[in-house]
């Protein structure tokens, strides 16, 4: 059944964008724009993004860490500059989302088509908020301050910023179309891209089963949030990009903020879990492409995977434990040990992932 329109919502949305949209490039014809007022533009951009990343994200819909309310009032502030609404309500939306993934209950279904789960499922009207979905939320008085005032909060953090910048650079016109229009434009269509693109495009390392893939290439314009597949089965995780040169700008502003004493409680999934998973999905993932190939081979190929897979779990787990021996007895024994395995590892990895190239590549029967 289709749900009717929100006519207030779809208007903004839609009359905001083509007006930016026409009357941008006269502005940008006429009009000197200074290279500092899109410096400006860039700060308030990262500045909205994150705030919406590590704050309405991974804070208030995910709860990866623990933070003083101060940091949760700008948080707040620079989220309603974001505007993307309320932290209750989008968190409510993306609790429902992870919850309900890929099916109707699923506020942003990438099922109901790209720009379905892009834009247009804001212009339907929304359900109503499900206390229980956001009990914890509810709780917080300056969530639900935010809330309640998100309309003047929203509006009015965007004219507080026309302003300045228009005082402090002597142009408020392009105060008005870069520091706020189009920095509310790009930033809306780059979180966008996360219930789009992020599950459409990319690979999917961690789950085979639902729809949300990693994108590198995201990473860049979503603040990190591009590791979706990742995200979407260790939700809980303040990080999405684990790796430390993974481009994840929202987990370093997290992690530098818990280095002021700022945030604590930082929540990280381990390394072995991690990395067991990786294993385990490619290995029913390469067992159901063995299915599809010539019987001939299937057998052998099926030993292959599951001795392999099998030897590097259990030295996954060695590994792990004599990682934990070795922050508390720093003996040169087990630092050889540690090593080997290490590096024997390695070459399992390599080994493993060659395996995998090979039957992935291989031509199936046709059916
Ligand atoms: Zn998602
Ligand atoms: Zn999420």
């Amino acid at each position: 059944m289709k749900k009717p329109i929100d006519w207030g919502m779809a208007s903004f949305l839609i009359s905001y964008q083509l007006f930016l949209l026409i009357s941008l490039p006269f502005y940008f014809y006429f009009a000197t724009t200074s290279l500092a007022m899109f410096g400006i533009g860039a700060l308030l951009l990262y500045t909205a993004g994150l705030s919406v990343t590590a704050g309405y994200h991974r804070y208030f819909s995910h709860r990866t860490y623990k933070t003083r309310p101060i940091v949760e009032s700008v948080l707040l502030f620079f989220g309603a500059l974001a505007l993307q609404g309320s932290a209750l309500k989008w968190s409510h939306d993306h609790r429902l989302h992870h919850a309900h993934v890929d099916t109707d209950e699923d506020p942003y279904s990438i099922n109901k088509g790209f720009w379905y789960a892009h834009f247009l499922w804001m212009l339907e009207k929304a359900k109503p908020i499900e206390p229980k979905l956001v009990s914890d939320l509810m709780q917080n008085p300056r969530v639900m301050f935010q809330h309640r005032f998100i309309l003047p909060l929203m509006f009015g953090s965007n004219a507080l910023v026309w302003l300045l910048v228009g005082w402090l650079m002597n142009d408020y016109l392009g105060s008005f179309f870069i520091a706020v229009a189009l920095r509310i434009f790009v930033l809306h269509h780059f979180t966008w891209f996360i219930n789009s693109l992020a599950h459409t495009w990319g690979d999917r390392p961690f789950c085979q089963e639902q729809t949300a893939v990693n994108n590198y290439a995201l990473c860049f314009l979503t603040f990190g949030e591009g590791y979706h597949n990742y995200h979407h089965v260790f939700a809980k995780d303040y990080r999405n990009g684990v790796r430390w040169f993974h481009f994840d700008p929202t987990k370093w502003l997290i992690w530098t903020l818990s280095r002021f004493g700022l945030i604590k409680d930082l929540r990280r999934m381990d390394k072995l879990t991690i990395k067991k998973r990786l294993v385990l999905e490619r290995k029913a993932l390469l067992l159901e492409k063995i299915e599809k190939l010539p019987h001939v081979k299937q057998q052998q190929l099926v030993d292959q995977v599951e001795s392999a897979s099998s030897k590097m779990l259990d030295k996954l787990v060695s590994f792990n434990n004599l990682y934990k021996e070795l922050r508390t007895v720093k003996q040169p024994a087990l630092i050889k040990e540690f090593k080997l395995i290490q590096a024997s590892l390695k070459e399992d990895w390599k080994n493993w992932k060659q395996l995998s190239r090979g039957i992935l590549n291989q031509k199936t029967i046709s059916t």
